[in-house]
């Protein structure tokens, strides 16, 4: 059996009628930009996370700038984000005119550490120049961080929240989905996402309603209603009507395809934990499975060894961003932030899509086990 990390094919196959059929309505109405389709689906997924509100943008990474853009950073506002994820998350500080400070992660639910974070933020009000002002949690692989924790640390010192959710879309906590877990969140629609388009997209979540007209402004080049005048700093930030229409019809799997990805991070959790480190699954909290990964020992070997087996890995993230060229100016360099770094060494990531058959989830599985 071939089997690959995600899986796009077999999904496509199965909703290619409707695919085609949601891609023609755009060609009969031609409105490529603002068509019916992205007002739909913002709807339909502001519904479906209990967000307040949806505003569709051209990727993840917008996702996140435009909302920091709204929050008014700047030159001078330390934005505190996880050094362990992927480089969007900072990129997405620094092109919003902001500094990232970087903090170390649990290793148990590799999210952000709400201890360590209290420790960075009290130490940039002492130490530093820089005004605090926002908080990037992100949920590492689909697990939401510990929201509760970070929105009472956000309050306390008066920052903002505004949640990653690239990878964690369909997850939730405590009978709450992602989207309404932080006043703000950001999420991807990038193919190999929990919910992926065909090309780049991604949207912004939101309980906060006055932001919404800020939101659509700066995704439209900062104009006015009429979009006549310019009244801010804005940008070309749009979600295109074609991958609007994909996304519906991709939503009308989503939730079955979250249970898939459910059953199969539960199976490989029951059949792993007690020979690899598998990601911990704090109570009452819902995985969105984007990715599985568990810590192993001597990486090089058990990848080899899985290769072998036939079952593909991958690596995310290989390094914690406080190290990366770009981000290093940022920080204390190697060995501030312990935990991170070692996650980077360990970590690895095992086939994770909702059409793994039980006879693949067992070849998987199998694998792991006999290459430890
Ligand atoms: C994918 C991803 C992004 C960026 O999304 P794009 O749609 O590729 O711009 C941001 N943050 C995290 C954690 C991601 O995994």
């Amino acid at each position: 059996m071939s089997l690959s990390l995600f899986d796009l094919k077999t999904q496509s196959a199965l909703l290619k009628p409707l695919i085609k059929q949601k891609i023609e309505a755009v060609l009969e109405h031609g409105a490529y930009i603002n068509g019916p389709e992205v007002a739909e689906f913002e709807r339909q997924l502001a519904a479906l996370s209990g967000a307040k509100a949806a505003v569709g943008v051209s990727s993840g990474t917008d996702a996140l700038v435009i909302p920091l853009m709204a929050l008014g950073v700047g030159p001078g506002d330390a934005v505190f984000i996880p050094a362990f994820t992927y480089n969007a998350t900072a990129n997405a500080v620094l092109l919003a005119g902001g500094t990232p400070v970087f903090v170390d992660v649990d290793e148990a639910t590799f999210n952000i550490d709400p201890g360590q974070l209290e420790d960075q933020i009290d130490r940039i009000k002492l130490r530093s120049k820089l005004n605090p002002k926002g908080i990037i949690p992100v949920d590492l692989f689909g697990l939401p961080a510990d929201y509760a924790a970070i929105n009472a640390i956000a309050q306390k010192h008066g920052l903002f929240v505004l949640a990653d959710a690239a990878q964690s879309f369909g997850g939730g906590q405590d009978g709450a989905r992602v989207g309404a877990l932080a006043p703000v969140t950001a999420t991807s629609f990038f193919p190999s996402k929990t919910l992926g388009g065909y090309g780049d997209a991604g949207a912004i979540l939101t309980q906060d309603e006055s932001l919404v007209p800020v939101l659509q402004s700066i995704r439209w080049h900062g104009t006015d209603e009429a979009r006549k005048e310019s009244i801010r700093v804005g940008m070309n930030g749009r979600l295109d009507s074609l991958q609007a229409a994909v996304l519906l019809a991709k939503l009308t799997v989503f939730e079955d395809e979250h249970r898939r990805r459910a059953a199969v991070g539960a199976a490989y959790d029951a059949a792993l934990k007690d020979v690899v480190t598998v990601q911990a699954l704090p109570p009452g909290t819902r995985h969105a499975r984007g990715l599985y990964s568990v810590l192993v020992s001597d990486r090089p070997k058990f990848q080899e060894s899985l290769k072998a087996a036939g079952v593909p890995t991958g690596i995310y993230y290989g390094m914690p961003l406080h190290l990366h060229a770009a981000f290093r100016s940022f920080c204390n360099g190697p060995g501030s932030l312990p935990v991170c770094e070692g996650l980077a060494q360990h970590i690895v990531a095992l086939p994770m899509h909702p059409y793994l058959t039980e006879a693949e989830i067992a070849q998987v599985t199998g694998a792991v086990r006999r290459a430890v």
